[in-house]
Parts: C-alpha cells; structure tokens; sequence
C-alpha cells in the first residue's frame, strides 16, 4: 500500500497527505530526480536562484534535480512544524517521518531556505502554532524574530 496520496493541500496548491498511520523514522517516498554535477548546476541559470527548491546537494559532486512532474515527493509543502525530513542515502533522496504521523495528516518538511532580503517573497501559510509566516529554515527564524522585535511588531 502506497503510504501517500495526492489531495488539495490546506498550506498550498497540491500536497501529499498520510495514506495510514506511519511511523518515526520510516521511508515514505523517494525523492526522484536526475543527478547533475555540481560544476554543471552552479552553471545553469535555471538554478541561478538561492531558493532552487528542487535542488538537493548530494555530496560534494553531485546534485540531484527534482523539478520533474515524475517526482511526486516535490508536492510536499514546507511547514515551519514539519513531520518529514528529506536525506540522501548514497546517491538517492527519500523522504523521511520525522515523527509518528496519523493517516489524514499533511506531509511536510522544512525547505531550509535562508534568511536574506528576499524572504517576503515566501510567504508560509502552514497555520502551525510555530509558524513565522515566512518560508525559511529554522536555524534561521530568530533572525525574523529579532528583526519584528526592533520593529514593533
Ligand atoms: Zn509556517
């Protein structure tokens, strides 16, 4: 049995969805791409940008590119309380439960995307109790914090 579906996302567009219980630490779907040198991908403009989401480092070589529609795992939506985490085991990318997650829930995983001036064009709209409203990653989320507190806000 397959341990995910495709539903409406209540974060954004589509996303994958708990198909059962699932427990900590199991593999859920692996994350399909194809793997690219980093020489070549420091390169190509298409990922000339820092939030190339699909674009996860291997090893110090290679890159794997997900941005496929074969790759199911790219609709899981980022979440500032995620209940995945994604690694690379040898040259493969699989997604993990970082906790027990019960069937209905919606998959998500931290993109770890950085803190820099562009982070207001990534809105997150998870709804956790944790969540910054933007998508960053979060070794980096007191940063927004201390910039809302010398703001007011
Ligand atoms: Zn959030």
């Amino acid at each position: 049995m397959k341990l995910y579906k495709i539903k409406k996302s209540k974060i954004d567009k589509n996303g994958l969805y708990a198909n059962c219980n699932i427990e900590k630490g199991k593999k859920i779907i692996e994350y399909k791409g194809k793997i690219i040198s980093i020489k070549k991908s420091e390169k190509d403009p298409k990922f000339n940008n820092k939030k190339a989401i699909y674009l996860f480092n291997i090893n110090k070589r290679f890159d794997l590119d997900g941005d496929f529609k074969f790759n199911i795992a790219r609709l899981i939506n980022h979440s500032c309380e995620p209940n995945c985490e994604v690694f690379g085991q040898g040259l493969k990318v699989w997604v993990y439960a970082m906790k027990d997650i019960k069937k209905g829930e919606e998959l998500s995983y931290d993109y770890g995307f950085s803190y820099d001036e562009d982070y207001k064009d990534f809105p997150c709209k998870c709804r956790s109790k944790k969540c910054v409203g933007y998508i960053l990653r979060e070794g980096s989320r007191w940063r927004l914090k201390r910039r809302n507190k010398k703001n007011g806000k």
